[in-house]
């Protein structure tokens, strides 16, 4: 199994499937794409087998397919359906701002998802569109409602903001009662883009923490492959809590995860730039040796932790990185 000089191991791969994203959310993209000269096409299909072909080998078992925004390539439930067929692939997960959802729900299941995260920021129609660009909410509720009615597993990312979106913990929990959903309260991180943003409206999600266990949630014991987030449970609910939370001492003891970015460079960590081109060895299949070299080669690189806490991330934003 994949592991770095720290003794983490690796089970899980977030797949970038473009950088571009047809939304504007103010801490990610607030001034929607920019279109940068020479920028590089997304992997082809083929180029996306052969990375992932090479990475079940080594021990990855869960992919989540995440962007930019994925529903924006055409070939996406193709794509889904190739991911999900590949041997070693137990889970295809699929992060999406959800604009294709309430078309495409049924097609993403029947390809093989077992898994949709769809960002929902607020359950308020105006705020929604005042925090993402788009007056979508309704769309995306119909959406969000056909995905419920499926067998399968359906989280909802919420990044919660200080004077923006805080005041809706129960609304987003009386969600929880009644469905069963696996709600992610994400902390806002500060990126390259964000910094007068993030000054503003971070929102220390420790209160949160403390408050759920005062009201009756318990935290559910990790397993070895949980990954950062830190999960709750309570039985007057149907649905679940998650808490991802940068600046907590176990965020990155626990990192499970590794990241390709849309054009095929292995990213080590979410606030890092070093990025290491893999795309010269996603050309033939008979390149696998070598790609699964140099995987493992640059594993060794990966850094014991992030420096949030000394104010230090290059990550210009989550867009060009997937989450
Ligand atoms: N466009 C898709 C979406 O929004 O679900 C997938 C990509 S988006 C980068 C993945 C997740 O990252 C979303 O849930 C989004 O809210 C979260 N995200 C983006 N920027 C963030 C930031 N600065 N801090 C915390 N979460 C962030
Ligand atoms: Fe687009 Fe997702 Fe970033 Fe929002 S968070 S701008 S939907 S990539």
């Amino acid at each position: 199994m994949l592991a770095d000089s720290f003794n983490r191991r690796f089970s899980y791969l977030r797949l970038s499937l473009t950088s571009l994203c047809n939304f504007r959310c103010q801490y990610c993209l607030p001034n929607g794409n920019v279109f940068l000269a020479g920028c590089k096409s997304p992997l082809t299909q083929d180029e996306i087998v052969n990375l992932l072909v090479a990475f079940a080998e080594l021990g990855i078992v869960k992919v989540r397919l995440t962007g930019g925004e994925p529903a924006l390539r055409s070939d996406l439930i193709d794509l889904i359906r190739t991911v999900s067929q590949i041997d070693g692939i137990k889970k295809t997960a699929l992060t999406t701002n959800g604009f294709r959802l309430k078309r495409d729900v049924f097609d993403y299941r029947q390809a093989g998802l077992n898994c949709i995260n769809l960002s929902v920021d607020s359950l308020n129609r105006k705020r929604f569109a005042q925090i993402t660009g788009q007056d979508r909410f309704c769309e995306l509720m119909d959406g969000l409602e056909k995905a419920l009615a499926l067998d399968w597993e359906v989280k909802i990312n919420t990044v919660l903001l200080k004077g923006i979106n805080d005041d809706e913990l129960e609304a987003f929990l009386d969600f929880a009662k009644s469905n069963s959903v696996g709600l992610r309260f994400i902390e806002l991180m500060p990126t390259k883009d964000n910094p007068r943003f993030f000054a503003e409206h971070h929102f220390d999600l420790r209160g949160l923490r403390n408050r759920l266990l005062a009201n009756g949630w318990t935290a559910r014991a990790n397993t070895a492959d949980s990954g950062p987030a830190e999960n709750f449970v309570h039985s007057n609910f149907r649905g679940t809590v998650g808490l991802i939370r940068p600046y907590s001492t176990d965020f990155c003891g626990s990192c499970n995860r590794l990241r390709v970015s849309s054009v095929g460079e292995l990213k080590l960590c979410l606030f890092g730039e070093k990025n290491y081109s893999l795309r010269s060895l996603l050309q033939a299949p008979s390149q696998k040796e070598e790609l699964q070299e140099t995987i493992c080669r640059m594993l060794r690189l990966k850094a014991p932790a992030h420096q949030l806490h000394e104010g230090i991330y290059e990550t210009r934003n989550f867009a060009t990185i997937g989450g």
